[in-house]
């Protein structure tokens, strides 16, 4: 919002009744009853790295160890369905990102998600056309991502091809008939900018190359209507805005046109047609049982079912309207408090996910400051300050309470203080 001289700018007491306003508004409202927050009175703006952690899940991992593993033993693969339990946790997941069942698995971490898909539609792509075997991928991917494609690059003979999201209609423009596979992430992990998925989607296929997704960012705040836009595969976390936990299991979807020859390259027996034959000639499952591998962990995806259980009742539509308040008070309170901190989030709506990044040259003494009053963000080097916004379980008001933190931070040095502790090797 900009503020013009003929406007005061808004006061700490403005807000909180702009706050209050916008909370009663709200069409979902606040879900936090569905949490087990510190009642500490601290803001917790880190759901996008680990999401909060939902009442059903204790109930849920101690009847799962104590009644169905202490009781059922190795019946419960059957009897309690463990075995169904990456299909059917999946197609929970299918509801958050626009997936028709039966498309969705969970197990395994998003780097093996992300290894089976670069390869497997590669290898698709390369069926169809030989000649294409360019993969294109945002350089400032998350780490992993990149990682894993340089690996599955060299295995396979691909060349990776760097170019921002907003830079890959060009390249594809240029180098189309090469391209097997174009890789993206709907949000940049560390400046909450949320890309064209529908168009970019489209630019790719009309190339003729196919789309991998990772929505580990967005997946839960942000819709991605994976069905509807046509997209042949997508990854994502499920301990960030799912709050499955550390290291809850990851998921992959596999559009159900793909599935039937979709070439796994961790074909573990989970992924067979028939696991129980015991056969030892491969025989690939038809459906998205043909993503899985190996055995999952049991005990940590009835953790993720439970926790899901927060959004029932909840579609991710609402969630998106109210995120999007939140960030965009979050942004009013900024510019009228801080003027002097740079928001380095877009602030288009259709360009905003569920995060703000604040850009500041101390930044590392102002995320210790701010943790220090309880207002617990994160700092990404070398500048920036991220504070991913949670919509179930943050209310306008917590947003408030973290930018006046940061004002009084500001205001009293204290971030020149605190610069002097040692970083953390986990942020
Ligand atoms: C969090 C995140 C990951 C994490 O991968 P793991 O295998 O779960 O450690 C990968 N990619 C992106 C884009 C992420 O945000």
């Amino acid at each position: 919002m900009t503020t013009t001289s003929a406007q005061p700018r808004p006061d700490v007491a403005d807000l909180a009744r702009r706050a209050a306003e916008l909370e009663a508004a709200d069409p979902l409202g606040s879900l936090a009853d569905r949490f087990d927050l510190p009642d500490d009175g601290s803001v917790y703006l880190v759901g996008n790295s680990l999401g909060a952690l939902p009442r059903a899940v204790a109930p849920a991992v101690a009847d799962a160890v104590g009644r169905q593993w202490g009781r059922s033993l190795v019946a419960g693969w059957n009897t309690e369905g463990w075995w169904t339990a990456p299909l059917r946790v999946g197609d929970r997941v299918g509801e958050l990102v626009g997936a028709a069942p039966g498309q969705v698995v969970v197990g395994d971490t998003t780097s093996v998600q992300l290894h089976k898909a670069h390869l497997a539609l590669a290898a698709e792509a390369r069926r169809r056309d030989p000649a294409r075997r360019v993969v294109v991928a945002d350089p400032g991917s998350f780490p992993t991502d990149l990682y894993v494609l340089a690996s599955d690059a060299r295995l396979a003979g691909l060349e990776v091809v760097l170019a921002s999201p907003a830079d890959v209609p060009a390249v594809l423009a240029e180098r189309g008939a090469e391209v097997a596979l174009v890789t993206l992430s709907q949000v940049d992990y560390r400046t909450g900018e949320l890309w064209d998925l529908p168009g970019l989607t489209r630019a790719a296929h009309g190339a003729g190359a196919l789309v991998l997704w990772d929505l580990c960012h967005s997946a839960g705040v942000v819709p991605a209507d994976l069905d509807a836009h046509d997209v042949d595969c997508a990854v994502g976390c499920s301990y960030k805005f799912l709050n499955g936990g550390p290291g809850a299991p990851a998921w992959i979807y596999v559009a159900r046109r793909l599935q039937d020859g979709f070439a796994n390259p961790v074909p573990g027996w989970h992924s067979a047609s028939q696991p129980f034959a015991m056969s030892p000639e491969y025989s690939p499952a038809t459906d998205a049982s043909v993503a899985r591998t190996g055995t999952p962990p049991v005990i940590s995806l009835l953790a993720l079912e439970a926790a899901l259980t927060a959004y029932d009742g909840v579609p991710v539509e609402a969630v998106r309207e109210r995120s999007l308040s939140l960030t965009g008070f979050a942004l009013e309170a900024l510019d009228a408090l801080v003027p002097e901190v740079d928001v380095v989030t877009p602030r288009a709506r259709e360009r905003r996910a569920s995060a703000l990044a604040l850009r500041h040259p101390r930044a590392w003494g102002l995320s210790r400051a701010l943790g220090a009053r309880g207002v617990h963000g994160d700092f990404r080097a070398p500048d920036v300050v991220r504070w991913g916004v949670a919509p179930l379980y943050l209310a306008h008001a917590d947003l408030l309470t973290a930018v006046v933190a940061l004002r009084e931070v500001l205001d009293g040095g204290e971030h020149l203080a605190a610069e002097a502790g040692e970083r953390p090797t986990v942020t």
